[in-house]
């Protein structure tokens, strides 16, 4: 009982910890972001179809200054450099990526190189990932 008791005091602080740091980290990201000028920053969100009040909010998801978007590609076979991949990012990939709701678990299965078994029954830039693993075998 104590040493259960004990172990989920660790866990706990363990997932406080990495809250902090993530939030620090993200935090970080978000003063860079903006420390770059307001012209420049209204073109880069611009490209990437959000406003300024949706890229602060996408600042405050889990892992917000992570790029998720690379590794699920490689996880699940598409190559991110490709012209396709990158018109793809381009047109809408990126912005959802950057806005999803499931940030959190995207990036525990990439942890346990798991993504690819499960990413189609969340992934909300699944649709786009079947679109351009079709291309790749055409
Ligand atoms: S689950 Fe979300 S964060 Fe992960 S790749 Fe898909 S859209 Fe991006």
């Amino acid at each position: 009982m104590a040493r259960n008791l004990t172990s989920k005091t660790v866990e706990a602080w363990r997932f406080a910890i990495s809250f902090l740091v993530d939030r620090e980290r993200s935090n970080a990201a978000r003063r860079e972001f903006w420390a770059q000028g307001s012209d420049k920053c209204a073109g880069i969100l611009n490209d990437l179809g959000l406003t300024r009040t949706e890229f602060d909010d996408a600042m405050r998801l889990p892992y917000a200054s992570e790029d998720l978007l690379t590794p699920a590609m490689r996880s699940v076979g598409i190559d991110p450099d490709s012209f396709q991949t990158l018109e793809a990012v381009r047109g809408g990939m990126s912005r959802t990526c950057m806005t999803c709701p499931h940030r959190r678990q995207c990036r525990g299965l990439l942890a346990a190189f798991d993504f690819e078994n499960h990413y189609q029954d969340f992934c909300p830039n699944s649709p786009g990932f079947a679109k351009l693993l079709e291309q790749g075998r055409t």
